[in-house]
């Protein structure tokens, strides 16, 4: 079976076991639309990460299918499956730890494009392999300062951190973008500039997200469509809005209810 072409991202019965005998992950399934955001929500432990990684193919799975741009990720040999990857990029929680201290930020950044010479983003027409430029112009787009390019992680903020890791994963056109509880690790007042940020970049680039978060204004903020994940399983899926307007699955409910309180 395939997929059609607006079904950007396809999962379909994905189940991973840990080795430890958790099962992580149980039978998922989901469709992320082009240029559009999914939501998925679930409290520390439901699994999210988990999916994720296996999404991005980074972490083996037992059962089930995935399918990016109509490929077929779970049948693909090791060569081909690299080159898909670079379609898909991630941001993590901790900023600090995507980021290697010992590398100037400019290093930090220019890596997915260092590593690529083929990807030739829009955005980038005309200073692509003008590297100090290239790491300018997508500092701009996520409105940090040029100082900072030869600045050590330690140097900047929390914020500042996530923006650089941000600025590396759009730098060569992803399709996707997997983001994995973004704002956690950041001050509140922070958050929302972020959540903004990636908001207003989607648009203009026309990304897909695969948006991971334990918090659901967030994620009513960021998604068309929203999941909700209980050990390993998706126990309610809803359009936005609808998490907090329509009558919901029980285990939804008791998340709301624990959101509110
Ligand atoms: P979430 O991101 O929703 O917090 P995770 O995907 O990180 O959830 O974890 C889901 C479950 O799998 C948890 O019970 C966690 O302890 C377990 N788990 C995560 N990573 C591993 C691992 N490498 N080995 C064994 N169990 C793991
Ligand atoms: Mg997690």
């Amino acid at each position: 079976m395939t997929t059609s072409s607006l079904e950007f991202l396809t999962v379909r019965n994905l189940t991973k076991k840990y080795s430890t005998g958790h099962l992580a992950v149980n039978e998922v399934s989901l469709t992320v639309t082009r240029g559009q955001c999914l939501g998925l929500v679930g409290e520390s432990g439901s699994g999210k990460s988990t999916l994720a990684r296996c999404i991005l193919m980074l972490e083996r799975f037992d059962r089930g299918e995935i399918w990016l741009d109509q490929i077929p990720l779970h049948s693909l040999f090791h060569r081909e499956l690299r080159r898909v990857q670079r379609k898909m990029q991630v941001v993590f929680q901790n900023p600090a730890a995507s980021l290697n201290s010992k590398l100037k930020i400019i290093d930090s950044l220019m890596e997915p494009l260092d590593c690529q010479p083929e990807a030739q983003p829009f955005f980038l027409k005309g200073i692509r392999d003008q590297r100090r430029q290239a790491a300018e112009a997508l500092l701009d787009m996520v409105c940090l300062s040029h100082k900072y390019l030869d600045s050590y992680p330690h140097e900047l903020s929390g914020g500042q951190k996530q923006r650089v890791t941000i600025a590396r994963a759009i730098s060569v056109e992803p399709a996707l973008i997997v983001l994995d509880e973004p704002t956690a690790s950041l001050d509140v007042s922070v958050q929302a500039r972020v959540l903004n940020l990636l908001k207003d970049l989607q648009q203009q680039l026309k990304l897909t997200y695969f948006f991971i978060s334990h918090d659901l204004s967030a994620v009513n903020f960021m998604s068309h469509h929203m999941m909700v994940m209980h050990n390993g399983c998706v126990v309610d899926r809803c359009q936005r809005d609808s998490l907090f307007s329509e009558e919901r699955n029980p285990y939804t409910q008791q998340l709301l209810h624990i959101f509110e309180s």
